[in-house]
């Protein structure tokens, strides 16, 4: 395994003081921050707010998102389906209704650069193993059938494994930011590893300032952003092939880069950023950012040579 060398995440700093007067109850606020595990990854909450107490609320509502999205657990609501749905349509909830939506509309848009049917490609990956024409077989994004009347899903191949690692913490982020706001907290920001869901901008502040892997420090409010890199996770097999943990799901192999590449997306959603910032990595290309601009998203990339 590559050496983790640069961090995609964030830092979060203070906003450049914006030379304005600071609205009436600004002071009453306070920032508290928070951090768990979640996702497989720590999760930052931030917000200002007159005490704490909506933290838990949201922290349990992406404990629940990871409980029912997640593929490494085999009882979620997502592998459940997997074992149920192929050939005849299985009604979900709407949480996973919604990200395979989001999922399913990025894929037709992409002809499949993003594609939430590669399980079988990722389970491969994980044991640092090559595809294989079996595995093959069972990814596509067209095999994937929702109804959007009935809520329901079904899978074409017997064998389908989906996998919403690129797009489910962008979701669960922005659901906690939901919670946030329901307890009155409009002002917070939260970060499930490197996908962000940020709200309104902190009392007197412009918005947050954040500064993304793919470059630049970003002053934002009500809106998402995400970094995906190809060595955040990643192998190495000599001598010249370094496979991400971000599949093509053409080839089926990790995109294999013998540079650095890391990718930022900011977006009008935490979902849309995390999705796009994976789609990016597979594309690179520039048919890749005038899709991003249609979707209201901005892309940063910074490209370096491999740490050793
Ligand atoms: P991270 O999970 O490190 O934040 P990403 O958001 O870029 O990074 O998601 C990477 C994950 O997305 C992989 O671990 C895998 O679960 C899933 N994935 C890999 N390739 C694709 C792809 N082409 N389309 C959709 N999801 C993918
Ligand atoms: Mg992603």
């Amino acid at each position: 395994m590559l050496k983790k060398s640069v961090t995609s995440g964030l830092l979060i700093v203070a906003s450049v003081a914006a030379a304005q007067p600071r609205p009436e109850n600004a002071q009453e606020l306070t920032r508290f921050e928070a951090a768990e595990p979640h996702m497989g990854s720590i999760t930052r909450i931030t917000i200002y707010a007159r005490d704490d107490s909506a933290i838990p609320a949201a922290f349990a509502r992406i404990k629940e998102l990871d409980e029912k999205l997640s593929d490494y657990k085999s009882d979620s609501e997502l592998n459940r389906v997997c074992r149920t749905a192929h050939g005849r349509p299985v009604k979900v909830s709407d949480d996973l209704y919604r990200v395979l939506e989001a999922a399913q509309q990025i894929a037709y848009d992409t002809e499949g650069a993003f594609d939430v049917t590669v399980g079988p490609l990722t389970q491969l990956w994980r044991q640092r193993k090559m595809p294989t024409p079996a595995a093959l077989a069972l990814v596509g994004y067209r095999n994937l059938v929702l109804d959007p009347k009935f809520k329901t899903v079904s899978l074409k191949l017997k064998g389908m494994q989906l996998d919403l690692g690129g797009i489910a913490k962008g979701y669960a982020a922005d659901e906690a930011l939901a919670v946030l706001r329901e307890h009155g907290v409009p002002s917070a920001l939260v970060a499930v590893s490197g996908d962000l869901a940020i709200g309104d901008a902190p009392p007197g502040k412009e918005g947050w300032t954040v500064r993304l892997g793919g470059g630049g420090d970003h002053v934002l409010h009500n809106c998402g952003a995400s970094t995906s890199g190809n060595t955040e996770q990643a192998w190495y097999v000599a001598p010249y092939h370094l496979y991400a943990h971000i599949i093509d799901p053409k080839t089926g192999k990790g995109i294999d880069q013998w540079e650095q590449v890391i990718i930022s997306v900011i977006a009008p959603t935490g979902i849309l950023a995390d999705a796009l910032a994976t789609t990016m990595l597979v594309m690179q290309s520039k048919v890749g950012e005038a899709y991003l601009k249609e979707r209201g998203a901005n892309v940063f990339a910074s490209f370096g040579a491999l740490a050793h």
